[in-house]
């Protein structure tokens, strides 16, 4: 059923479904276009539409070949609407997914594509927030680069700013998703360039071992891990990355290097890394491990079906065209009959800034231990005690109030500050300035 954006844009079937709205195929004057129409409950928001219309300059200029343009802005009666380049093949998210690691020249690859676009936007002025595999695009129809990595576009620039109202973030609440926060979001700071180096350096780290180097579990711990704990080395990894890693996963954000930097460095290992296979090391999160899951949280939905990369070359990013979701790893169904979703790597509009204490003690030894396949298990707190664990994760579930996810809302609630989730806050009058 085709529907009309404005007057110069019909939306004709959907391409995926993000946690900011709908994504669909659509056609404009100049041709095919993807348009993103935010969820009704943002688009009702009159401060947000006021923002939008303000962010519009910054949004347009922003030209680069690895940053998937926004060609317009749309308001249509109860419709806000971002018209964007339409990229044909998948999401990063869905190939990491189906591959569960890349090779490490395609994974440099892809992550030097997303610190030049990162380079860009940050000469403009102008902060992701929102850096991860879900927002990155990758273009089946663009050659094939180092290691068999397509082209890849970072997507959502500016959603993050859009959706961040200074009511909602004054600064006691973090818009982001949880794996990929910087630390200093957690801590309160306001996020500049940096926070974007420390989230790349961990979709390169998930890319390469399969999984985040501080995720699991209830969001809460996620966060008190960024802070406090110190991330495990990759067995295998060729020191030159590991050290590169390292130095953009700092937890003082003076120590990262800056996008331009980071980009020459990747495509500087590029060759050093060619023909390496991917590494070996075991999931600490997946059922299918020999030694089992040791997440309590995870309830591991399995791998989705393989696809045959060549079917999905000409067909835009998003889901299966079949309709068949493929069920993402550690995936958690939070609204009955929902597809499943796991939580911890949608973007959260509603997260309260840790009071330093709830940071300072008790999770220590709960970040992931990657070890290589066959290895046993280092000696890590969370290995050795998984009861241990689940207190640790009760214990810090206070630490996350509300948090809104795609259509639905769940409440990670022990804790309260009286905050109501975001889809209420919108339908009410705007505050005063
Ligand atoms: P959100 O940021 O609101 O969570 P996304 O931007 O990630 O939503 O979009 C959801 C899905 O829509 C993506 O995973 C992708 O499959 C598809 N999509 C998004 N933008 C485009 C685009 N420009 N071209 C083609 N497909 C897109
Ligand atoms: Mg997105």
């Amino acid at each position: 059923m085709a529907r009309k954006i404005g007057s110069r844009y019909t939306a004709h079937q959907i391409l995926g479904r993000g946690s900011a709205g709908t994504v669909w195929l659509g056609e404009g004057p100049d041709g095919p276009v993807a348009i993103k129409l935010l969820r009704e409950d943002l688009a009702s928001d009159q401060e947000l539409v006021g923002r939008f219309v303000q962010e519009r300059t910054a949004l347009l200029s922003l030209d680069h070949p690895r940053v998937v343009g926004v060609r317009d802005l749309v308001v249509d009666g109860n419709d806000l609407a971002l018209v964007m380049d339409l990229v044909r093949g998948t999401d990063l998210r869905t190939r990491l997914d189906r591959e569960r690691r890349l090779a490490p020249e395609a994974a440099v690859a892809i992550a030097a594509d997303v610190a030049d676009a990162l380079a860009a936007a940050h000469a403009a002025g102008i902060v992701h927030r929102d850096v991860k595999p879900e927002n990155v695009l990758l273009d089946m129809e663009g050659p094939l680069g180092p290691g068999g990595a397509h082209p890849a576009l970072l997507t959502d620039f500016g959603i993050a700013k859009l959706i961040d109202t200074p009511r909602r973030t004054r600064a006691t609440k973090i818009i982001g998703t949880p794996d990929y926060l910087a630390p200093e979001i957690i801590e309160g700071l306001p996020p500049r360039a940096a926070v974007d180096i420390y989230a790349l350096a961990t979709v390169l780290y998930e890319l390469l071992a399969g999984f985040t180097p501080f995720g699991g579990g209830h969001p809460g711990a996620i966060l008190r891990r960024h802070v406090t704990e110190t991330v495990v080395p990759l067995p295998g990894i060729p020191d030159e990355l590991w050290q590169l890693l390292i130095q953009c996963l700092a937890k003082a954000p003076a120590s990262r290097l800056r996008a331009s930097e980071l980009a020459a460095r990747l495509r500087e290992l590029g060759p050093l890394l060619a023909g390496m296979a991917p590494l070996d090391v075991d999931d600490p999160d997946d059922p299918d491990d020999p030694d089992g899951p040791d997440d309590a949280d995870a309830s591991g939905a399995g791998e989705g079906a393989a696809a045959d990369p060549a079917t999905e070359a000409s067909r835009p990013a998003g889901p299966d065209p079949s309709g068949a979701a493929a069920p993402r790893r550690g995936a958690v169904s939070l609204v009955p009959g929902a597809a499943p979703a796991d939580s911890n790597r949608d973007t959260h509009t509603s997260m309260r800034v840790p009071a330093p204490d709830e940071l300072a003690g008790g999770a220590r030894g709960t970040a992931r231990a990657p070890r290589a396949t066959g290895a046993p298990r280092p000696g890590s707190a969370r290995n050795r005690h998984p009861a241990r664990r689940r207190r640790i994760t009760l214990g810090v579930a206070g630490l996350v109030l509300a948090v809104a996810l795609g259509g639905g809302i769940w409440a990670a609630t022990s804790s309260g500050d009286g905050e109501r989730p975001p889809s209420d806050e919108n339908n009410s009058a705007p505050a005063a300035p």
